[in-house]
């Protein structure tokens, strides 16, 4: 191993658990029969945790997050299908990105990025256009960290006989997703957030209804998550070369996921971000009210200080110098920043956040002052 262990405070991807990482040193064969098994193994504990069992089944597919999004949409919306994207943040857009990449015309509700998507528009919306096929919305949106209300959102799509492809990448292992009580018809996650592994694979929840479906020519190959499907329950097998190395590390991942469980992970995710805002209070101020916080990020502002990615390349370059990791890019519109409550985050990293928070704001390396000096009275005052 190159280096020392940097203590990675990102959304995803996170810092491992060792013994999550130690199953990367195996090297199996993407054929043999031991693999085969892993990967059913691990598609089964994905559905049990999900509470798929009977009516959906779960369809890893290689890539980034991103690839699972692409390849659902691909595989589960037509052509001359007309979807309703809900936005309020970057991957809310990127939906509607690759929407419109495949030549697919999207109908679009948006909201602020500190904001939830309302329920009562969108059923306004679905109400007036009979024409929308889908509902697609991303559940916890990372760009802010907003949770936006998945039960409801899946509740009206399903009395309205609209279809719901739901980005869940970013809460799927912390908030409880159950597919009885919100019988939803896609969903996507990935390996490197809550379920704690290393990044490469995404994970696709869909209806049974819809997998036996019979859909026009997918225009992908790899993306086809179909076919996929169809690949893993004939033959077990992946239909081109498996991240071998990180199925076996996401087995492990899921194992700890469910002998932790999803609530406890969640709180477990409350409380580091508990302690980062306790950390960081004195220069810096949650984006969001408490309700609309996820556990899996907290976004900050310094109003007054930070507000362009060069103010806050200072403060992240200062961060990284001390060892720490944050998300390397402010949200312009918002001018937040990031930090992951997620992986396995040691409570003397958060000291050390707080340590080197204390010496930027009050250190040489500070952007501009304009006059404040620091008081939670004050930065009160300017956000
Ligand atoms: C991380 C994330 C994605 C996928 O991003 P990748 O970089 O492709 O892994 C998509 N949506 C949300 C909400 C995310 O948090």
């Amino acid at each position: 191993m190159t280096g020392h262990p940097r203590f990675l405070m990102t959304p995803g991807p996170l810092a491992l658990d060792d013994d999550v990482k130690a199953q990367m040193l195996l090297d199996l064969g993407s054929r043999d029969q031991e693999f085969t098994k892993i990967t059913a193994f691990l598609r089964g504990l994905l559905l049990e945790l999900i509470n798929g069992g009977d009516t959906h089944s779960v369809i890893p597919i290689q890539g980034s997050g991103t690839y699972g999004i692409e390849s659902a949409i691909a595989s589960f919306i037509e052509k001359h299908e007309k979807p309703l994207v809900c936005v309020n943040g970057i991957y809310g857009e990127r939906i509607l990105k690759i929407l419109e990449l495949r030549g697919i015309s999207a109908v679009v509700i948006r909201s602020a990025s500190d904001k939830p998507v309302s329920v009562d528009a969108v059923k306004r919306a679905l109400i007036e256009d009979k024409k929308i096929t889908h509902l697609c919305f991303v559940h916890c949106e990372t760009t802010t960290g907003i949770v936006n209300p998945l039960s409801e959102l899946v509740e009206v799509s399903k009395q309205l006989r609209v279809k719901t492809i739901i980005d869940a990448m970013s809460s799927f292992g912390a908030i409880e997703i159950d597919a009885k009580k919100s019988p939803f018809d896609v969903l996507i996650t990935s390996a490197n957030k809550c379920v704690e592994g290393p990044p490469g694979v995404a994970f696709i929840f869909a209806s049974m209804e819809e997998l036996r479906r019979e859909h026009s020519l997918v225009e992908s190959y790899v993306l086809d998550a179909r076919d996929q499907w169809r690949n893993f329950e004939s033959s077990g097998e992946w239909r081109t070369t498996p991240p071998t190395h990180i199925i076996q590390a996401c087995k492990k991942a899921v194992e700890l996921l469910m002998a932790e469980g999803v609530a406890r992970r969640g709180d477990r995710y409350k409380d580091v971000k508990q302690k980062i805002i306790k950390a960081t209070e004195k220069y810096a101020s949650p984006l969001l009210s408490c309700d609309l916080q996820s556990p899996v990020c907290l976004s900050l502002t310094a109003k007054g200080f930070i507000e362009s990615q060069a103010d806050f390349q200072k403060l992240y370059d200062h961060l990284s110098n001390s060892n720490i990791y944050i998300y390397a890019k402010l949200h312009q519109q918002t001018q937040s920043f990031r930090i992951g409550c997620i992986g396995s985050i040691k409570p003397d990293w958060i000291t050390k956040l707080s340590e080197a928070f204390e010496s930027f704001f009050s250190g040489a390396d500070m952007p501009r002052k304009r006059g404040l000096s620091f008081s939670n009275n004050i930065l009160k005052e300017v956000s």
